[in-house]
């Protein structure tokens, strides 16, 4: 409240505020717990993954425990926030981001990005510019990292990349890794932006595109033009795309040896029962209280109610359905 540009008016606001956060791994642990403790009223996470031990070099709100349990990181992530607050209101969806999800949450009145991926930002750009919601940009690779604001009625994600780029042309947390305090630079911004947002202390003709690069020490904002493109589908002719699109039902998951299966047709998946049944034929078959788990010809399968789930140590998402079909095969 003391802050300039904040004060009591604004702490009030941010009290009243609720945020969606789209994935909660390096970029969403950052941007939630700065959240959680600048006493924003309330939080969903969704996030489709759960912790491994390889997320803890700069996923901060995880513990080598939830990487040993194998805990979805929603979970994680939205017990460790009502530690530090328990006034905030956290909500964890362990669920694939799509748009018959974010049709289902009640409104944000912001969302930040925390994925990694293109497809689900262009699904963000999509949902957000149709119901008129700001978003928040943020990606980090490497030891570099960019974010800006998207707002409704000046330019959108389409209008500055068309196309997704290519995972190869920027690189990715495999071929990069990713530079933990990268992500603190580019959530600093990220949420510095959110809180001027949520406390009405933002001017959009201001704002431009955030990047760095921490290794070199390169810091830049660019201030970009506020016009839509001439050809955007969604600025200019109000179609949105990544809406109507139907998802593959196997995706590879970035930077890893892992592939989701996410069936279009959920059935109640009764987890006890495949837990009964692959005891005896599967190894390390472990039910928690929010998955079961089992290890099959090498590979590891977390599988989650409604049967969605994921394989590791597996690339190819045709082999990975082959797997899934001859081990958990829920139709
Ligand atoms: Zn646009």
């Amino acid at each position: 409240m003391r802050a300039a540009g904040i004060g009591e008016q604004g702490q009030a606001r941010l009290r009243k505020a609720r945020v969606l956060v789209v994935g909660v791994g390096a970029l969403g642990t950052h941007s939630s717990d700065a959240l959680a403790r600048a006493g924003v009223g309330a939080l969903d996470l969704v996030d489709r993954d759960i912790v491994e031990q390889s997320n803890l070099q700069r996923q901060v709100l995880f513990t080598e425990l939830d990487a040993e349990a194998g805990t979805p990181k929603a979970i994680a992530a939205a017990a460790r926030l009502r530690e530090v607050n328990r006034e905030c209101v956290v909500t964890a969806h362990v669920a694939n981001c799509t748009a018959e999800f974010l049709r289902a949450l009640p409104r944000p009145d912001l969302v930040l990005d925390g994925t990694d991926n293109f497809p689900t930002r262009y699904l963000i750009n999509d949902w957000c510019a149709e119901q008129r919601i700001p978003w928040i940009y943020a990606g980090a690779v490497g030891s570099e990292g960019a974010s800006m604001v998207l707002r409704p009625g000046g330019a959108c994600l389409r209008c500055l990349w068309p196309e997704a780029p290519a995972n190869s042309d920027v690189g990715n947390c495999e071929t990069a890794g990713i530079l933990a305090p990268a992500i603190a630079a580019v959530t600093a911004f990220q949420v510095a932006e959110a809180l001027r947002i949520l406390t009405g202390s933002s001017t959009p003709s201001t704002r431009g595109v955030f990047t760095c690069d921490v290794w070199r020490g390169h810091y830049t904002v660019i201030t970009l033009a506020p016009e839509s493109a001439i050809d955007c589908p969604v600025c200019r002719r109000e179609r949105f795309p990544a809406l109507t699109e139907t998802q593959p039902s196997a995706v590879s998951l970035c930077g890893r040896d892992a592939v989701q299966i996410d069936p279009p047709r959920r059935s109640p998946a009764d987890l006890d029962a495949l837990a009964a049944r692959l005891r005896g034929v599967a190894t390390d078959v472990l039910r928690t209280p929010h998955l079961l788990r089992f290890q099959a010809d090498g590979v590891r399968f977390s599988v989650f109610p409604g049967g969605r789930t994921l394989l590791f140590g597996v690339a190819d998402p045709l082999r990975a359905r082959a797997l899934y079909d001859r081990w958990i095969g829920l139709s």
